[in-house]
Protein backbone atom coordinates (compact mmCIF):
# COMPACT_ATOMS: atom_id res chain seq x y z
CA UNK A 1 0.00 0.00 0.00
CA UNK A 2 1.14 3.51 -0.77
CA UNK A 3 2.13 5.71 1.99
CA UNK A 4 -0.29 8.72 2.89
CA UNK A 5 0.84 11.91 4.92
CA UNK A 6 -1.26 14.07 7.19
CA UNK A 7 -2.43 16.47 5.73
CA UNK A 8 -2.08 18.90 8.60
CA UNK A 9 1.32 18.14 10.09
CA UNK A 10 2.83 15.93 7.15
CA UNK A 11 3.73 13.12 9.50
CA UNK A 12 3.39 9.26 7.61
CA UNK A 13 0.44 7.79 8.77
CA UNK A 14 0.80 4.52 9.75
CA UNK A 15 -2.05 2.47 7.82
CA UNK A 16 -2.11 -0.97 8.41
CA UNK A 17 -5.76 -1.65 7.46
CA UNK A 18 -6.38 -1.57 3.52
CA UNK A 19 -9.71 -0.35 3.88
CA UNK A 20 -9.39 2.24 6.86
CA UNK A 21 -11.93 5.06 5.85
CA UNK A 22 -10.81 7.24 8.87
CA UNK A 23 -7.86 7.14 10.73
CA UNK A 24 -6.24 9.43 13.83
CA UNK A 25 -2.67 11.09 12.95
CA UNK A 26 -0.53 9.77 16.14
CA UNK A 27 1.47 12.76 15.81
CA UNK A 28 -0.90 15.54 15.98
CA UNK A 29 -4.36 14.57 16.97
CA UNK A 30 -5.86 15.08 13.78
CA UNK A 31 -8.77 13.07 11.84
CA UNK A 32 -8.37 12.19 8.38
CA UNK A 33 -10.99 10.68 6.23
CA UNK A 34 -9.76 8.46 3.39
CA UNK A 35 -11.26 8.61 -0.08
CA UNK A 36 -10.19 7.50 -3.00
CA UNK A 37 -6.54 6.97 -1.75
CA UNK A 38 -6.58 10.70 -0.46
CA UNK A 39 -6.16 12.19 2.42
CA UNK A 40 -8.43 14.62 3.72
CA UNK A 41 -8.75 16.63 7.23
CA UNK A 42 -11.87 16.29 9.09
CA UNK A 43 -11.66 19.64 10.92
CA UNK A 44 -11.69 17.69 14.35
CA UNK A 45 -9.68 16.55 16.89
CA UNK A 46 -10.00 13.43 19.08
CA UNK A 47 -8.93 12.85 22.17
CA UNK A 48 -9.45 9.92 24.23
CA UNK A 49 -8.57 9.29 27.95
CA UNK A 50 -6.66 6.45 28.58
CA UNK A 51 -8.43 4.15 30.64
CA UNK A 52 -7.24 0.96 32.26
CA UNK A 53 -7.65 -1.55 29.79
CA UNK A 54 -6.67 -5.42 29.17
CA UNK A 55 -6.62 -4.49 25.27
CA UNK A 56 -4.63 -1.44 23.73
CA UNK A 57 -4.00 -0.10 20.10
CA UNK A 58 -1.66 -1.79 18.19
CA UNK A 59 -1.02 -4.44 20.98
CA UNK A 60 -1.25 -7.64 19.78
CA UNK A 61 -3.16 -10.57 21.97
CA UNK A 62 -4.12 -14.08 20.97
CA UNK A 63 -7.58 -15.41 21.62
CA UNK A 64 -7.70 -19.07 22.03
CA UNK A 65 -6.20 -20.08 18.91
CA UNK A 66 -6.27 -16.96 16.33
CA UNK A 67 -3.93 -13.52 17.09
CA UNK A 68 -5.50 -10.65 16.58
CA UNK A 69 -4.28 -6.72 16.33
CA UNK A 70 -6.40 -3.73 17.38
CA UNK A 71 -6.14 -1.21 15.23
CA UNK A 72 -8.82 1.03 16.08
CA UNK A 73 -10.61 2.22 18.83
CA UNK A 74 -13.95 4.17 19.23
CA UNK A 75 -15.21 5.23 22.85
CA UNK A 76 -19.24 5.71 23.26
CA UNK A 77 -20.91 6.78 26.18
CA UNK A 78 -24.45 6.09 27.26
CA UNK A 79 -26.92 5.90 30.77
CA UNK A 80 -24.60 3.79 32.36
CA UNK A 81 -21.29 4.84 31.57
CA UNK A 82 -19.25 4.37 28.08
CA UNK A 83 -18.09 0.98 26.42
CA UNK A 84 -15.36 0.72 23.45
CA UNK A 85 -15.21 -0.74 20.56
CA UNK A 86 -12.16 -2.16 19.48
CA UNK A 87 -11.41 -2.63 15.50
CA UNK A 88 -9.17 -5.84 15.16
CA UNK A 89 -7.54 -7.26 12.04
CA UNK A 90 -7.44 -10.70 12.16
CA UNK A 91 -4.26 -13.16 10.82
CA UNK A 92 -5.67 -13.09 7.58
CA UNK A 93 -5.95 -9.32 7.62
CA UNK A 94 -10.17 -9.28 8.14
CA UNK A 95 -11.59 -6.86 10.47
CA UNK A 96 -13.83 -7.79 13.14
CA UNK A 97 -15.03 -5.51 16.15
CA UNK A 98 -14.19 -6.47 19.77
CA UNK A 99 -17.31 -4.66 22.19
CA UNK A 100 -15.64 -4.34 25.85
CA UNK A 101 -18.14 -2.92 28.53
CA UNK A 102 -16.37 -3.43 32.27
CA UNK A 103 -15.69 -6.72 32.43
CA UNK A 104 -17.98 -7.78 29.56
CA UNK A 105 -15.98 -8.51 25.58
CA UNK A 106 -18.32 -9.86 22.59
CA UNK A 107 -16.57 -10.11 18.61
CA UNK A 108 -19.21 -8.90 16.64
CA UNK A 109 -19.55 -8.88 12.66
CA UNK A 110 -21.82 -6.87 10.29
CA UNK A 111 -24.82 -8.78 9.43
CA UNK A 112 -27.49 -8.18 6.67
CA UNK A 113 -30.81 -7.96 7.98
CA UNK A 114 -33.73 -8.17 5.05
CA UNK A 115 -36.69 -6.37 7.67
CA UNK A 116 -34.80 -5.38 10.64
CA UNK A 117 -37.38 -3.88 13.52
CA UNK A 118 -38.35 -0.74 14.05
CA UNK A 119 -36.56 0.68 17.39
CA UNK A 120 -39.45 2.02 18.91
CA UNK A 121 -41.67 -1.53 18.19
CA UNK A 122 -39.40 -2.76 20.77
CA UNK A 123 -39.83 -3.49 24.12
CA UNK A 124 -37.38 -4.91 27.07
CA UNK A 125 -38.09 -8.91 27.36
CA UNK A 126 -39.69 -8.19 23.77
CA UNK A 127 -39.40 -11.90 22.08
CA UNK A 128 -38.26 -12.00 18.19
CA UNK A 129 -37.29 -13.72 15.10
CA UNK A 130 -34.41 -11.92 13.11
CA UNK A 131 -31.82 -14.16 10.58
CA UNK A 132 -34.26 -17.38 11.25
CA UNK A 133 -33.29 -17.31 15.21
CA UNK A 134 -35.11 -16.04 18.19
CA UNK A 135 -33.86 -13.48 20.19
CA UNK A 136 -34.91 -11.46 23.68
CA UNK A 137 -34.57 -7.76 23.64
CA UNK A 138 -32.25 -7.24 26.37
CA UNK A 139 -31.25 -3.54 25.99
CA UNK A 140 -32.81 -0.20 25.14
CA UNK A 141 -30.74 3.07 25.09
CA UNK A 142 -29.28 5.77 23.25
CA UNK A 143 -24.93 6.21 22.49
CA UNK A 144 -23.00 9.30 22.01
CA UNK A 145 -19.17 9.14 20.10
CA UNK A 146 -16.81 10.47 23.06
CA UNK A 147 -13.94 10.10 20.76
CA UNK A 148 -11.92 7.21 18.60
CA UNK A 149 -8.42 6.43 17.78
CA UNK A 150 -6.27 5.00 15.27
CA UNK A 151 -7.53 3.42 11.69
CA UNK A 152 -11.50 2.53 11.33
CA UNK A 153 -13.77 0.80 8.79
CA UNK A 154 -16.30 3.76 8.60
CA UNK A 155 -16.31 7.70 9.31
CA UNK A 156 -17.05 8.58 12.27
CA UNK A 157 -18.07 11.97 14.50
CA UNK A 158 -17.05 12.27 18.02
CA UNK A 159 -20.56 13.58 19.34
CA UNK A 160 -22.50 11.27 16.72
CA UNK A 161 -25.59 10.22 18.64
CA UNK A 162 -26.96 7.01 17.83
CA UNK A 163 -29.87 4.62 19.52
CA UNK A 164 -29.77 0.52 19.96
CA UNK A 165 -30.82 -2.36 20.57
CA UNK A 166 -29.10 -5.71 22.04
CA UNK A 167 -30.68 -9.08 22.15
CA UNK A 168 -29.56 -12.21 23.34
CA UNK A 169 -29.85 -15.22 21.35
CA UNK A 170 -30.24 -18.87 22.62
CA UNK A 171 -26.36 -19.90 23.00
CA UNK A 172 -24.48 -17.13 24.36
CA UNK A 173 -25.44 -15.36 21.07
CA UNK A 174 -26.02 -11.39 20.93
CA UNK A 175 -26.97 -9.23 18.21
CA UNK A 176 -26.87 -5.17 18.29
CA UNK A 177 -28.71 -3.23 16.19
CA UNK A 178 -27.81 0.10 15.62
CA UNK A 179 -30.36 2.88 14.07
CA UNK A 180 -27.93 5.74 12.75
CA UNK A 181 -30.08 8.77 10.54
CA UNK A 182 -32.99 6.10 8.97
CA UNK A 183 -30.50 3.40 8.42
CA UNK A 184 -30.10 0.05 11.22
CA UNK A 185 -26.88 -1.56 11.03
CA UNK A 186 -27.43 -5.37 12.07
CA UNK A 187 -23.77 -6.86 14.41
CA UNK A 188 -24.25 -10.40 15.60
CA UNK A 189 -21.63 -11.86 17.59
CA UNK A 190 -20.44 -14.05 20.65
CA UNK A 191 -19.70 -13.58 24.17
CA UNK A 192 -15.52 -13.85 24.63
CA UNK A 193 -13.84 -14.87 27.58
CA UNK A 194 -11.72 -12.65 28.95
CA UNK A 195 -9.45 -14.93 30.39
CA UNK A 196 -8.43 -16.44 27.37
CA UNK A 197 -7.43 -13.07 26.11
CA UNK A 198 -3.48 -14.01 25.79
CA UNK A 199 -1.81 -10.52 25.72
CA UNK A 200 1.71 -10.42 23.24
CA UNK A 201 5.07 -9.43 24.59
ZN1 LIG B 1 -0.79 15.04 11.76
Amino acid sequence: MDTLNCPHCGAELPLSFRFAKLVVCPHCGSTIFLEDDAARLAGDQSALTELPSLVRLKVAFRYRNAAYLPVGHIRYRYAFGYWDEWWLLDDGGQGVWLSVDEGDYAFEHPLRLDAPPDFHALKINDELELDGREWRVTELDKARCEGFEGELPEIIRVGETFRYAHLSGIDGELMTLEYVGNGVQAYAGKWVDPFDVRIEA
